[in-house]
């Protein structure tokens, strides 16, 4: 094992963090070894990027053995099954970075035990800090473990703070696309389409954050995300809307100063960032080009037709339950509106009532936000008047 090679562990390798990241060690196989990857059920590609990669492991967490022909893996690829697996896989002594690109509150117990065993973290899956930023953040600061924003704002402001001490920051500034209704009216808004709400105008996601960007709970998401990474109160957080998302995010420092990160929207450098971190390589990642001519939009947001954000603001201003709650209804609002089951607007309407409905405490435990996550996903479900069963919850992760 030479020294100079970084050991990685790709989770969600399959989805468009996974894959990104893949593109990135493609391009510094002589720097980067991917030593875990692993999908939920997606076999037939996991197969085809563990024959490319050969990493020491792969894991299905979503199937067992005897769900895929024997043959599916090279031979000296070891292929593992479920969830348990996973966390064994991530706290092997020679990986080093764990890029957590799971979707949803699924991927907390992978990033938590990331986070136990002291890894770097390269946090794409921000619903672990959105369910329990503080416990997590906690953690890391026990065990040494480094939380490596992968978000492109987040790595923005990780990138700005590097400019001053933390008494020096006024605020932190999040900018956000507006999404694909930046432009429609209110009215408009009651009639959106599955389609048109994944027609995202400049980034390309895996379907469930890109329909948060379309109600704007990704901004949402990300104040809580921001609030618990930078240890940032909600009051020194702002939103601004960017249409071109060249600017991935600011610091306002005390003197007025302003930093800013840009670079055209694309994934890898974040992606990069956090795996290289302290150090820059050169990337892959497409190069601001200033020769044309281009302009970079500011505006504030609308509070009244994106009503999501205001959920951001104050959950990060909540702290205690309230993340785990928001995450859990608005998993369960999006999923029953990619099945057709809910409108586009009620979303942030189903996280409001249920966000509002639940018995908030300040300290949770780990299992406590559990149990809740579990309770919140039941009372959504029966605010959509279903009978199915809420998608697989948290078990409690040890530590
Ligand atoms: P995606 O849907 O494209 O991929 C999700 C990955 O997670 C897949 O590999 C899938 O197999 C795996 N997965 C799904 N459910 C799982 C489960 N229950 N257990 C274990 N694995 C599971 O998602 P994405 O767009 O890559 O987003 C991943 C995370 O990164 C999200 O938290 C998202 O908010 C965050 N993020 C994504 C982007 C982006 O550009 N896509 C940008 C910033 C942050
Ligand atoms: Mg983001």
């Amino acid at each position: 094992m030479s020294a100079d090679v970084k050991h990685i562990a790709i989770l969600g390798a399959t989805g468009s963090i996974g894959t990104s990241c893949l593109e990135v060690v493609r391009a510094n196989m002589e720097s980067m070894k991917i030593d875990v990857m692993t999908a939920h059920s997606n076999w037939q590609e996991l197969a085809k990027f563990a024959a490319e990669f050969l990493p020491q492991t792969v894991v299905l967490t979503g199937l067992k053995e005897g769900d895929i022909p024997d043959d599916t893996f090279p031979t000296n690829v070891e292929v593992l099954f479920g969830e348990e697996a996973l966390i064994r896989s991530v706290e092997a002594e020679q990986i080093e970075t764990v890029i957590t690109g799971i979707v949803g509150a699924a991927g907390l117990r992978g990033t938590w035990a990331a986070v136990c065993a002291g890894k770097r973290i390269g946090l794409a899956n921000k619903e672990t800090l959105v369910v329990a930023g503080e416990i997590v953040t906690e953690k890391a600061k026990e065990t040494g473990s480094v939380l490596i924003p992968v978000d492109s704002e987040h790595s923005a402001i990780f990138q700005a703070l590097m400019c001053g001490e933390p008494n020096e920051v006024e605020r932190i500034i999040l900018t956000a696309s507006g999404g694909p209704f930046r432009t429609w009216t209110a009215e408009e808004l009651e009639n959106v389409t599955i389609a048109n709400a994944l027609d995202h105008p400049t980034w390309d996601m895996g379907p469930k954050i890109t329909i948060d960007s379309a109600t704007m709970m990704n901004k949402a998401l990300e104040i809580i995300e921001a609030r618990w990474l930078f240890d940032i109160p909600a009051e020194k957080i702002d939103v601004v809307v960017h249409p071109q998302s060249i600017v991935h995010s600011m610091v306002e420092f005390v003197d007025g100063s302003v930093m800013a990160q840009l670079s055209p929207p694309d994934m890898k450098l974040p992606i990069q960032f956090a795996i290289t971190y302290p150090e820059r390589i050169s990337g892959i990642s497409p190069k601001l080009d200033l020769t044309q001519t281009f302009s970079l939009d500011f505006q504030p947001p609308d509070l009244e037709r994106f009503p999501s954000l205001s959920l951001g603001f104050e959950v990060a201003g909540k702290g205690g339950t309230a993340g785990v709650v928001l995450n859990a209804a608005n998993e369960i609002a999006v999923d029953r509106f990619l099945n057709k089951q809910l409108a586009f607007t009620d979303i942030p309407r189903l996280s409001r009532s249920i966000l509002a409905s639940h018995h908030f405490e300040s300290h949770p435990t780990l299992d406590q936000l559990l149990t809740l996550d579990r309770w919140a996903r039941q009372e959504a479900l029966r605010w959509t008047s279903l009978t199915s069963q809420p998608s697989p919850s948290l078990t409690a992760p040890r530590c």
